[in-house]
């Protein structure tokens, strides 16, 4: 134990929250076995490290020191950008003052004994990596079937799968089942072909990694995962859901809003409450933001919705609402701009998540039980959903094409089902089983840490 506080591992995330809090998951996980971390960081989305006394963190900038030059990702969020090009703008960006501090890092006194950069870097890593003769493995933030679907672009290419077509949206994937045309991960982007680059790149950097380490769990993604490895020659380590690992299960330091949540939460009758949120990227017009606050007022399910500022387009935060709205609906409702996901899904008087499936929304929803109203706006959240309704079946699908006020009451009625719950309570136990003393996680976990050593 001892001995391996002279390895340091190097970490290198995306700047989002959903890669972001995943990957320092996935640090303490590390620490707790006796590594020192390093996080390499981003400039655009900075976090808050006084948070993570236990790490050291180190900014690099995306232009040269000195440079006049406004920083194009100076934006506070990038909600409503186009991903692709974004992608590839950090991509470009990072990929020198990276290399950078890769080498002061490894040149230090300490010993590096690994690399592990989130799977969106891509490539951007590799050479840096191999100058420094460190070895690279990659953090896969999203979920097996997701990443399968990715790496089989250039085949839905081939077969026409890709571009979508609107009269193909229905159709089976043969190629990949149970995913529908519709249900292929793609991005909006003013760069079709730089959507392929991007995503091309990501795989290839995967590809020649020295391993994936991934926040999933054997049992809920075994069919791909062995359809992955059958693929592909890379080492896996399914070793999550990270979250759930016993050091990081600390208690949350907690600030005024997460006590109003929590005091409105415990008022609210078992199993009643609908728990809204879209994440941290995605954006919704504001024809839907208006359809789902009726639909959601309309309903008689107590809710709690985060709208962050900034997810509706063209406004700052609630003012489209009707004027009266929010008294009208009293204490049944609450409207706010951030919580505390995992408290609030542990929370009993929650009895339903209305998500855009999110990787990490998922996982989280599937481990505390909580069944799932699926609207996916882009990327892996149509493949998460497809997998949540039809796999797992632990929620229904609510497309975004039907946001509509009465479509929306009639299904938060019937989600509150018993025969869903059934099968969120299996999965949850399920991820459990998974994480303990000898389960897939914990094995694999094992594995990871002399794979790195
Ligand atoms: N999250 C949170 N509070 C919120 C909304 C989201 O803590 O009000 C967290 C959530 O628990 C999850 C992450 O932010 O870990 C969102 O990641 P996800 O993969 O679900 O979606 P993304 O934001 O990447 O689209």
């Amino acid at each position: 134990m001892e001995e391996r506080k002279e390895k340091r591992i190097i970490m290198f995330p995306l700047p989002f929250p959903g890669h972001f809090n995943p990957l320092v998951q996935l640090a303490r996980i590390f620490h707790h076995r006796g590594f020192s971390i390093t996080i390499i960081h981003t400039s655009f989305n900075f976090p808050d490290t006084t948070h993570y006394p236990n790490f050291t963190f180190r900014t690099i900038h995306h232009h040269n020191e000195g440079e006049e030059e406004e920083d194009p990702l100076s934006k506070p969020d990038a909600s409503g950008m186009d991903l692709v090009t974004f992608i590839r703008q950090l991509r470009e960006g990072y990929a020198n003052p990276f290399r950078e501090s890769l080498k002061a890092e490894v040149g230090g006194g300490e010993r590096a004994c690994c690399l592990v950069s989130d799977v969106v870097w891509g490539r951007t890593t590799e050479v840096a990596a191999e100058e420094v003769g460190i070895r690279r493995m990659v953090l896969t933030t999203s979920g097996v079937a997701s990443f399968c679907a990715f790496a089989a672009y250039p085949l839905l290419r081939d077969k026409h799968y890709l571009p979508i077509q609107d009269s193909r949206l229905d159709e089976l994937v043969t190629e990949l089942p149970p995913l529908r045309v519709k249900d292929l991960p793609v991005m909006e982007t003013n760069e079709p072909e730089e959507l392929y680059r991007v995503v091309n790149n990501m795989v290839e950097g995967a590809k020649s990694s020295s391993g994936i380490i991934w926040n999933t769990f054997e049992d809920l993604e075994r069919i791909v995962l062995m359809n992955f490895s059958t693929e592909f020659q890379v080492l896996v380590f399914p070793v999550g859901p990270f979250y759930k690992h016993s050091e990081n299960i600390l208690p949350t330091t907690k600030n005024k809003e997460d006590h109003v949540t929590t005091d409105w939460l415990n008022k609210q009758d078992p199993r009643t409450v609908v728990y809204v949120s879209f994440g941290s990227l995605a954006d919704i017009e504001e024809k839907e933001f208006l359809e789902i606050a009726w639909g959601l007022r309309n309903t008689k399910q107590p809710f709690l919705w985060v709208v962050r500022p900034g997810m509706v387009q063209g406004t700052e935060w609630l003012e489209s609402l009707p004027c009266g709205f929010l008294e009208n609906i009293g204490q049944k409702g609450q409207i706010v701009k951030w919580v505390n996901q995992l408290e609030v899904l542990a929370h009993p008087a929650v009895g339903a998540f209305w998500t855009h499936c999110g990787w990490n929304s998922t996982l989280e929803s599937i481990c505390e039980g909580v069944p799932m109203i699926c609207t996916p706006f882009f990327t892996d959240q149509r493949v998460n959903a497809r997998y949540i309704v039809d796999v797992w079946q632990v929620g229904m699908i609510l497309e975004r094409s039907k946001l509509d006020r009465k479509e929306i009451e009639k299904l938060l009625r019937k989600e509150m089902g018993e025969e869903i719950r059934e099968s969120c309570l299996k999965w949850k136990d399920r991820a459990n089983v998974c994480l303990s003393k000898d389960g897939s996680s914990s094995k694999y976990l094992e594995k990871l840490v002399s794979h790195v050593f």
